[in-house]
This record gives C-alpha cells, sequence and structure tokens, in this order.
C-alpha cells in the first residue's frame, strides 16, 4: 500500500484512498463498542490522525490493546469521512503494526502540560509535543523563505567559515577552537604556543560571517550568508544564546538607506510567508502562547516602520517621563527596555534606528560626516527589542585604518579586510538578522531556548 504523511490525509481530499501512515500514538482509547480509537501524529502537521480499529482486525488483543502513548507505529488503512465533531476524515484500519513499544509509567510526556523548563530537561521527547512540532515546522518555513527571498532577488548564497583566525569580530566574547592537549599545553616564554597548535596560530568559532560576506559582495554585489554562529558572552537572558543562526546579507553598491529598504523588506516577506504557510501552527500559537502574535506580523506587513536617529531616540527617551533601569544619555548604548518603549509605547510599530555614536559601534561602520556618528542600523521590534543590527561599512582606507587602531584592534591581522578598500572599493552594506530572534518574535515564545532545537547557553551543553 502506498505510504502517505498525515499532513497529506488531512487535507480531506483523499477520501477512499488506501494509505499506509507511520508515526507514534499521542493517545488511544477503547470504545464500548469493541474499537479503539488510536490519535497518531508523524510530525508532518500539528493535528492528530485518528484511526478507528475495529476489534476484528488480525493481532487486536496482542497489538492494539497494548498500544500506549509514545509508541510508534505503522498503520495501513482506507481514508474516509469521519462522523465526530472537529475532524473531517479518520482512517480506518486494517492492520496495525508496533514497531517500538513505549513504557506508559517510564514516558515522560503525558498528556498533561508541561512547563518549557522540564521540556528543556527532555531535549530528545520535546520535539513530539504539540508546541515544539509547531516550532520546529515554523523553523523550517522560516528558513526556506529566508533562501527563497533572497534567491528571487539574485543574491549568491556564499558559505562563510565557521572556524576563523581572527580574535575579534567586531561582534562579542569568542570561543577558542584547539587540539593542544590542555593538561600539557605547550609553552613559549612562558604563553601558550599557538604555533603548535593544529592551525599554526589561535582560532575561533565565528561571531559573524559579515566579513567575509563582505569580500565576496565586493566581487558579485549581493550575498547572504546563513549559518551558525557563536557568541562567549555570559548572558543568561531570554533573548541570548551562545550558539545561534544569523542571516547575514551584504550589498555592494549600497547605502543606509538601500539597507534599510531591504531589511523592512525582508522582514515583511518572512512574516508573509509563515502566515500564508503555517497558518495551523500560527494559529496554535496565538490559541496556547501569544494570543496577539498573529495580529502582530499583520499589523507589522501593513505599517510603515518608523525611521530615526539614535540622536533623537535619545531625546524622546530623556524626555519621557519614564522611569527605566538603565538610564539614556547621549553616547551610551541603548537598552533594550528603551528599544521596546520605542516600539511598543512610542511609536506602536517597528522602528528603524540609525547613526549611532561610534564609540558604542565596532571599528567596520562607516564614519559620519560629523565624525561622531557611524551609519549604523538597527531594526527594533515590539517585544524582542533589536531584532536585525547592520550598517553601511567603511568603504576608506584611511579612515578604517584609523578606527581600527582607535578600537585597539590590530590591522596586520585584517590586511585582507583592508585590502578590500585599496582596490576598486566600493560603498556596501549589510546586516544581521539573529534567527531565533526571528522565530520568537513569530510565534510569541518567550525564551530563545525554545526555538532552537538543542539550545547551547552558560552551563549547558546536554543533548
Ligand atoms: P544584543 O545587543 O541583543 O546582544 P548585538 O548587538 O550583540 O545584540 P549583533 O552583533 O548586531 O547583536 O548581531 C546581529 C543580530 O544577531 C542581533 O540583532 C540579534 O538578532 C542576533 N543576536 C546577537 N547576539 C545573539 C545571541 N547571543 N543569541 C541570539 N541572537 C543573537
Ligand atoms: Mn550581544
Amino acid at each position: 500500500m502506498r505510504k502517505a504523511r498525515i499532513a497529506r490525509i488531512l487535507t480531506g481530499d483523499e477520501v477512499g484512498a488506501r494509505f499506509t501512515v507511520e508515526g507514534w500514538v499521542r493517545t488511544k482509547r477503547e470504545s464500548k463498542g469493541g474499537f479503539s480509537f488510536i490519535e497518531v501524529n508523524d510530525g508532518s502537521c500539528l493535528r492528530n490522525l485518528q484511526v478507528v480499529a475495529e476489534k476484528g482486525l488480525p493481532y487486536y488483543q496482542e497489538e492494539v490493546l497494548k498500544l500506549q502513548t509514545g509508541s510508534s507505529v505503522r498503520i495501513s488503512g482506507t481514508v474516509a469521512a469521519s462522523p465526530a465533531k472537529g475532524q473531517q476524515v479518520e482512517l480506518r484500519a486494517e492492520s496495525v503494526e508496533v514497531l517500538g513499544r513505549s513504557d506508559p509509567d517510564a514516558y515522560p510526556l503525558q498528556k498533561k502540560r508541561h512547563s518549557f523548563e522540564f521540556l528543556r530537561t527532555i531535549a530528545h521527547l520535546r520535539p513530539r509535543t504539540n508546541t515544539f512540532g509547531a516550532v520546529a515546522r515554523v523553523r523550517n518555513a522560516l528558513s526556506f523563505a529566508v533562501h527563497k527571498f533572497f534567491q528571487e532577488r539574485g543574491f549568491i548564497y556564499v558559505h562563510t567559515p565557521i572556524i576563523t583566525g581572527s580574535d575579534c569580530e567586531g561582534a562579542g566574547a569568542m570561543f577558542r577552537v584547539t587540539s593542544l592537549d590542555l593538561d600539557s599545553v605547550p609553552l613559549a616564554e612562558g604563553r601558550v604556543d599557538f604555533s603548535r597548535d593544529f592551525f599554526g596560530g589561535p582560532a575561533n568559532l565565528t561571531v559573524s560571517g559579515q566579513l567575509e560576506a563582505e569580500v565576496y559582495a565586493l566581487a558579485l554585489r549581493d550575498v547572504y550568508t546563513f549559518g551558525p554562529t557563536f557568541r562567549a558572552e555570559n548572558s543568561n537572558t531570554p533573548r541570548h544564546l551562545a550558539e545561534f543562526w544569523m542571516v547575514e546579507p551584504e550589498m555592494a553598491f549600497c547605502a543606509l538607506d538601500g539597507n534599510v529598504e531591504l531589511a523592512t523588506d525582508f522582514l515583511k516577506y518572512l512574516f508573509s510567508y509563515v502566515l500564508y504557510y503555517c497558518r495551523e501552527d500560527m494559529d496554535f500559537f496565538r490559541r496556547f502562547i501569544d494570543p496577539s502574535c498573529v495580529e502582530r506580523l499583520e499589523n507589522i506587513i501593513a505599517a510603515e516602520f518608523e525611521r530615526l536617529t539614535y540622536t533623537d531616540a535619545v531625546r524622546i527617551l530623556s524626555e519621557s517621563k519614564e522611569s527605566f533601569e538603565f538610564p539614556v544619555e547621549w553616547g551610551v548604548d541603548i537598552q533594550s527596555e528603551h528599544e521596546r518603549y520605542l516600539c511598543e509605547r512610542v511609536f506602536q510599530r517597528p522602528v528603524v534606528l540609525t547613526d549611532y555614536p561610534k564609540v558604542i559601534k565596532p571599528f567596520y561602520m562607516k564614519v559620519n560626516r560629523d565624525g561622531r556618528t557611524v551609519r549604523a542600523m538597527d531594526v527594533l521590534v515590539p517585544k524582542i527589542g533589536e531584532i536585525i543590527g547592520g550598517s553601511q561599512r567603511e568603504d576608506d582606507y584611511d579612515t578604517l585604518l584609523e578606527r581600527m587602531n582607535e578600537s585597539g584592534i590590530n590591522p596586520d591581522a585584517y590586511w585582507w579586510y583592508l585590502e578590500l578598500r585599496k582596490f576598486g572599493s566600493a560603498p556596501h552594506s549589510g546586516f544581521g538578522l539573529g534567527f531565533e530572534r526571528l522565530v520568537q518574535f513569530v510565534s510569541g515564545m518567550s525564551n530563545i531556548r525554545d526555538v532552537i532545537p538543542f539550545p547551547r547557553t552558560p552551563g549547558n551543553v546536554s543533548f
């Protein structure tokens, strides 16, 4: 018999067809009339398939009656219109085969709702819950939409390296990569001798693919990278991971305005995509996770993003009567409480903040004519704060060199990055979108640890 994913059967277009399905039992109950109702889920969609198994089936006693929540099954049968309320179709079983049993007393997933904290301790089983199934499907759809958006616009997907020789990419603390025996590290003049390490010098996990993406942008114009990035910052917040995925477009012959425009179009595209293709999962998030998540996306799709400079934002914040935990003052980085205040209270829509003081931004951002601010842009959204960070890049050789020296960065280590400003330099811009922040924003999930399959955070690398 033909195999089908449950999502296909539940479209309702297959009544009368015979199929084999495979999946995991969510629940089972016996009816007085001498048959069993088995709810099966295979992850292809949120809903379960109801299977009706009559007691006349082969092995009914041995197999069906002993089926437990969590068992894996292979069931063949005919799709029929369902007399039950709330579902269009069901599967009338002709054979039920148990592939893997599951002891119901030991199985950690019970019918009641479990806390997300508890589910993190069973990351190997949590994808079998409604919430984590929905997160996985939405994450998948968003990844695909990221590629679709850029491919439709002619961007080239570039694979930037995960291991990097630079020890500062301007975006946060790094993890060291080494194959040295840490119990007997080779020393030279009292310090670790990295010349005897695998790469012949110190190496780290990347915090961003930007610098390498710039190389390709200055050859192929519009490129993007989408891959894992790592930050060793000890941020125990619901918005930070030590390992997260980042989407980083980079465009040559593009100034800050074009960058803002791309970021805006990109977010609207992703939100429209997920509302259209993940309707059932989004409806689940609306009902069980965050009642306003769908409406919020719809509003953003329709909204003009507010654009203002950092300087104006600081003025608005310091004139506000709100008491913030962190005081605001020109030259100090604004915190997520300020970002949220601007989006949620002042403008009630996403805000693009530009032209930050250079002292709080990395060396590669283009310095404005005022000499004090850089062409940075952060896209802020309600609930999350910063979801995108980007800038026009410094394309002038001398200014870049000066900024490196000012920021305590060794120009020798970045000779190739500097050289791009010597041979055919061009205005170019790009940004980074934290992929998990995106999934969080879309789903309304409050902790970033619950939107990545296996979260890595300070003190936690299980699974
Ligand atoms: P934040 O101030 O929130 O720590 P950042 O300024 O360090 O962010 P960028 O270096 O601009 O962030 O990185 C680009 C994007 O990557 C951010 O806008 C955010 O969406 C995401 N991001 C940054 N750090 C993390 C992290 N530790 N975990 C998950 N996503 C992150
Ligand atoms: Mn950070």
